[in-house]
């Protein structure tokens, strides 16, 4: 069902609660915004709010405080940059709720900016805490939710606080939502999704409903060592999840019992230790020497992987091939990343660091679309209703 967006409603005058992912990735070292494309993505709606003479309300969660404040996971390094990117002002206020918040909010000209600290400093909004959810609607008038990252979380500031106030699409989540629509209902065949990254509990139970929708799947990166143990190989010290041995081995064999290729990396590169200037070798797959780690797929996967994805009219992306922030073990999933711009097949990107490479790399105008959402696409692709989108007025 499609849902109302902010342009279906009138935003002149009114307290807007937005939603955002500013969730952007920090350098390590000097804590310095290292992507600001997150904020870019959420600029059509903010501009709009400002140009339509709201009181815009920013909120966001950033990294994993786990419930208390952590002082490098404040919002205000986002909230600079958005000022430089808008060439507005842009306030900021010391947490999300409570007294101090509100009489800040009370002083808001139409066309104000102001972004309120961290969600994640306080436990009740991954909690979706009902009381925590209405002080924070208390803010505002309307709630728009444009952090399509996040929508399949249930939390206080995407699902609890819709109760509250009326509930609208921004911009960004509307488009994410056209493009996984399309992905959904009627892609151009063949159509394969390449996933990769660390989160592998939560793709591996993700990759069963896609084997469902795709005519090919293949796994590098952080999971390829469950599905190499799971066949009985040697996987070294490489990353394995040992709970879902059961799920890899299941997968296997429904990819064969469906006849949908199901390709995993053929060699790897292995370091003794994850570290720069760690020394490295290219093994197959089927030998990883004890004590070792996978750290990338090689060279022959590469090519592999090419040559099946050239096959494709549609291909996602999602999750780097190998722990792509060192340089030396980044060559494969920035080879699929070229690969994939020279493509005129439809290529969308998910997942925060499959999409920072691309943008790193300079090759985000080349792909189809580089989405702000990977847990959500992947979850979104399941045919799952997503509880963020679900509280979301319908265009009817
Ligand atoms: P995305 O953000 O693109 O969805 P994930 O969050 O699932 O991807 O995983 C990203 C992480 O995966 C990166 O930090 C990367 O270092 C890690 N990774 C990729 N390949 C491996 C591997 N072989 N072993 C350990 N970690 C890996
Ligand atoms: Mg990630």
């Amino acid at each position: 069902m499609p849902k109302k967006t902010v342009a279906d409603i009138d935003v002149e005058g009114k307290r807007v609660l937005l939603r955002v992912d500013f969730n952007v990735p920090l350098n390590v070292n000097s804590g310095a915004i290292s992507d600001d494309s997150r904020i870019r993505a959420s600029l059509p709606t903010i501009k709009y709010l400002v140009d339509h003479k709201a009181k815009v309300i920013i909120c966001s969660h950033s990294g994993r405080p786990g419930g208390r404040v952590v002082d490098n996971l404040r919002m205000a390094p986002a909230a600079q940059r958005l000022s430089q990117l808008v060439g507005l002002p842009v306030s900021t206020v010391s947490d999300c709720i409570g007294q101090e918040v509100e009489s800040k909010v009370g002083t808001l000209q139409e066309g104000d900016i102001l972004v309120l600290e961290n969600l994640r400093f306080h436990p009740e909004e991954e909690a979706n805490d009902p009381d925590f959810a209405r002080k924070l609607a208390r803010l505002a008038d309307i709630y728009v939710d444009d952090a399509f990252s996040t929508a399949h979380r249930v939390h206080a500031s995407i699902v609890g606080v819709a109760k509250y106030l009326p509930a609208v699409a921004g911009f960004l989540m509307n488009k994410e939502l056209n493009v996984m629509e399309k992905l959904l209902h009627n892609p151009e065949r063949p159509w394969g999704c390449l996933i990769g990254g660390a989160k592998g509990s939560d793709k591996i139970d993700l990759l069963q409903n896609m084997l469902r929708r795709v005519d090919m799947l293949l796994v590098g990166g952080g999971m390829t060592a469950t599905f190499l143990k799971t066949q009985g190989y040697e996987t070294g010290h490489s990353l394995v999840e040992d709970d879902k041995l059961d799920l890899a081995k299941k997968l296997l064999q429904e990819a064969e019992e469906w006849k949908v290729p199901f390709l995993l990396p053929v060699d790897a590169v292995v370091a003794q230790e994850i570290k720069a200037g760690a020394s490295i070798r290219v093994v197959p797959t089927t030998d990883i020497p004890a004590g070792s780690h996978i750290v990338d797929i090689g060279p022959k996967s590469i090519v592999l992987f090419h040559n099946e994805l050239r096959k494709c009219r549609t291909i996602m992306w999602n999750g780097p091939m190998g722990i792509y922030e060192m340089p030396q073990f980044a060559q494969g999933t920035r080879a699929i990343a070229s690969f994939l711009s020279t493509l005129d097949a439809t290529t969308i990107i998910g997942g925060g660091s499959s999409a920072e490479v691309v943008q790193e790399m300079g090759l985000a105008d080349k792909m189809t679309h580089v989405s702000t959402g990977g847990g959500a696409s992947l979850k979104f692709l399941e045919g799952a209703t997503l509880p963020g989108v679900e509280v979301l007025l319908d265009t009817k």
